[in-house]
C-alpha cells in the first residue's frame, strides 16, 4: 500500500485533524472546465486565454447564461457567439458533466447515480421524487473523514473534496436527466436540494459555497435558498460563515443528547461538544420561527432512544431557545454496522414526547433502501471493490510470508 494511502486510512472513532487531503488532478486533456466558475472567474479565464477585457466580459456573460440557464454542453449551441470563435473556445475549455457509471431506480421511485470524476474518484447522488416536489441529495466529498459509527460513508478509506464544478455538476446532471432546461421557476420536478449525500459539507466550505451560489443565482440555476438545506455533523467554527456566506437552511446531525453517547457515535463531538454546537445553532444567522433549524436524530436501539433522551432533547432545545424541528431518522442498516434500528413503538413514543412539548418531530420515511440510497448507506461500489482487492493483497502477503 502506498504511504499516502496508509496515512489516510480511517480508524473507527478517530477524528482526522486535517480534514481533507487530496486535491483533484488537472484534466488529462489540459483544458479548463468552465463548470463551477463564477461569472468573474469565467471572465478571468477568458482574458487569461487572450481575449481583450471588453470581449472577455461580454463573452463571460453570454457563456455563463448558456451554461447555467440553458444547460448548454457544447459551444456550438451558443447562438449569440460568432461561429468562428467555437474552435478557439473548444480547444481551451471544456463543459463537463460528471460521468455516469451506473444509474439505479428503487421500487419507490428514488434514483441513485454512481458518478466518476476524470481522476477516477467515485461519488453518488440521489433523487427523491415526492408528491409535488423532488429533492436532490448532493455529495460534497468522496467519502468522509468523520467516521460517525452508524454511517457507511464514514467507513470509506480514501477521501477527497469535490470541486465546486463537481458539486454544481450533480445538479446540472439531474436537470439534464429530468429534461428541465432552460431553468424555469414553474413546474419543475427538481425543487429542493439537500447537502446530505457523501461527505461533510463544512469540511469543504469554499467549494460548497461557490457551488451553492451558482445554484441560487437567479440568472442561472435559480433555486431559492429556502429550498436548499445544508446538513452538518457539527463543525462549529464554520457554522456562522455558512449562515453569512451561503444563507441556506441548516440541518444539524445531533443524534444524541449526552456527551458519552455523542462522543461514541459522532466522534467530532470530542472536538466540538453539544453545548458549543447548540450555542452555534442559537447564533446561526437567519434562523427564526419561519426558518427553523432541523435537528436530525438517528434512532439507534437502546443507544439514544429512551424517554429520558427525548425529555433531555426538549430541555436542550428550550434552554437554547432554538427555533427547531426534529427529524427522526430510522437507522438504515448496512453490512457490519454495530447498531440496530429502534423499534417502531420506541420511535413513536420518542416522537410523541417531543411533539407534546410543541416541537415538530416527524419520522422520516426511509427512501430507496433497496438500492442502498437511503441516509448513511452511500458508499461506492468502486470503494467496495478496492476493499476486496486490498483483502486479497493482504492475503497474498501473508501467504508470501508463509
Ligand atoms: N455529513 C453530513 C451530511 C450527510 S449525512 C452530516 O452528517 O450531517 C445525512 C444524514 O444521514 C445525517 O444526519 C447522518 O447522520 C444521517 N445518517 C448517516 N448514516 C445513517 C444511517 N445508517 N441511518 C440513518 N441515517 C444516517
Ligand atoms: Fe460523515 Fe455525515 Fe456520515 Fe458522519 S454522518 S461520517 S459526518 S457523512
Amino acid at each position: 500500500m502506498p504511504a499516502t494511502a496508509a496515512a489516510l486510512m480511517s480508524m473507527p472513532g478517530h477524528v482526522d485533524p486535517v480534514p481533507v487531503v487530496r486535491t483533484p488532478a488537472p484534466r488529462p486533456d489540459g483544458r479548463t472546465d468552465l463548470i463551477g466558475l463564477s461569472k468573474d472567474q469565467l471572465r478571468t479565464a477568458l482574458s487569461d486565454a487572450g481575449l481583450e477585457p471588453r470581449q472577455a466580459k461580454l463573452r463571460a456573460k453570454q457563456i455563463w447564461h448558456w451554461l447555467y440557464n440553458r444547460g448548454a454542453t457544447e459551444f456550438s449551441a451558443m447562438t449569440d457567439i460568432a461561429k468562428a470563435q467555437y474552435p478557439w473556445l473548444a480547444e481551451r475549455f471544456a463543459i463537463s458533466r460528471p460521468e455516469v457509471v451506473e444509474a439505479q431506480v428503487s421500487s419507490d421511485g428514488t434514483r441513485k447515480w454512481l458518478l466518476r470524476s476524470p481522476d477516477a474518484q467515485d461519488y453518488e447522488m440521489v433523487f427523491i421524487p415526492d408528491a409535488g416536489r423532488g429533492t436532490l441529495c448532493v455529495s460534497s466529498q468522496v467519502g468522509c473523514t468523520l467516521n460517525c459509527r452508524f454511517c457507511h460513508t464514514g467507513t470509506m478509506r480514501l477521501v477527497r473534496n469535490l470541486t465546486a464544478g463537481e458539486i454544481v455538476g450533480q445538479v446540472m446532471l439531474a436537470r439534464d436527466s429530468l429534461g428541465e432546461w432552460p431553468s424555469q421557476p414553474e413546474g419543475r420536478m427538481l425543487t429542493n436540494i439537500v447537502m446530505m449525500g457523501m461527505g461533510e459539507p463544512l469540511y469543504n466550505f469554499d467549494a460548497v459555497r461557490d457551488a451553492l451560489r451558482l445554484v441560487m443565482d437567479g440568472d442561472g440555476l435559480a433555486l431559492s435558498k429556502r429550498r436548499i438545506t445544508l446538513s452538518t455533523s457539527g463543525v462549529v467554527p464554520m457554522m456562522a460563515r455558512a449562515g453569512e456566506e451561503i444563507g441556506v437552511n441548516l440541518a444539524v446531525s445531533l443524534h444524541a443528547v449526552r456527551k458519552e453517547v455523542r462522543d461514541e457515535i459522532v466522534p467530532l463531538n470530542r472536538k466540538y461538544g453539544i453545548d458549543e454546537l447548540l450555542q452555534a445553532c442559537a447564533d446561526y444567522p437567519g434562523a427564526n420561527n419561519a426558518r427553523r433549524i432541523t435537528f436530525e436524530y438517528v434512532m439507534l436501539r437502546d443507544k439514544n432512544d429512551s424517554d429520558a433522551d427525548a425529555h433531555e432533547l426538549v430541555r436542550l432545545i428550550r434552554h437554547y431557545r432554538l427555533p427547531a424541528k426534529v427529524n427522526l431518522i430510522p437507522f438504515n442498516p448496512w453490512p457490519g454496522a454495530a447498531y440496530e434500528c429502534s423499534t417502531p413503538e420506541r420511535v413513536r413514543a420518542f416522537s410523541e414526547i417531543v411533539f407534546q412539548a410543541g416541537i415538530s418531530a416527524p419520522v422520516r420515511t426511509p427512501r430507496g433502501r433497496d438500492i442502498d440510497a437511503a441516509c448513511g448507506q452511500l458508499k461506492t461500489a468502486a470503494e467496495r471493490k478496492s476493499r476486496a482487492e486490498m483483502d486479497r493483497e493482504a492475503e497474498a502477503k501473508l501467504m508470501a510470508l508463509g
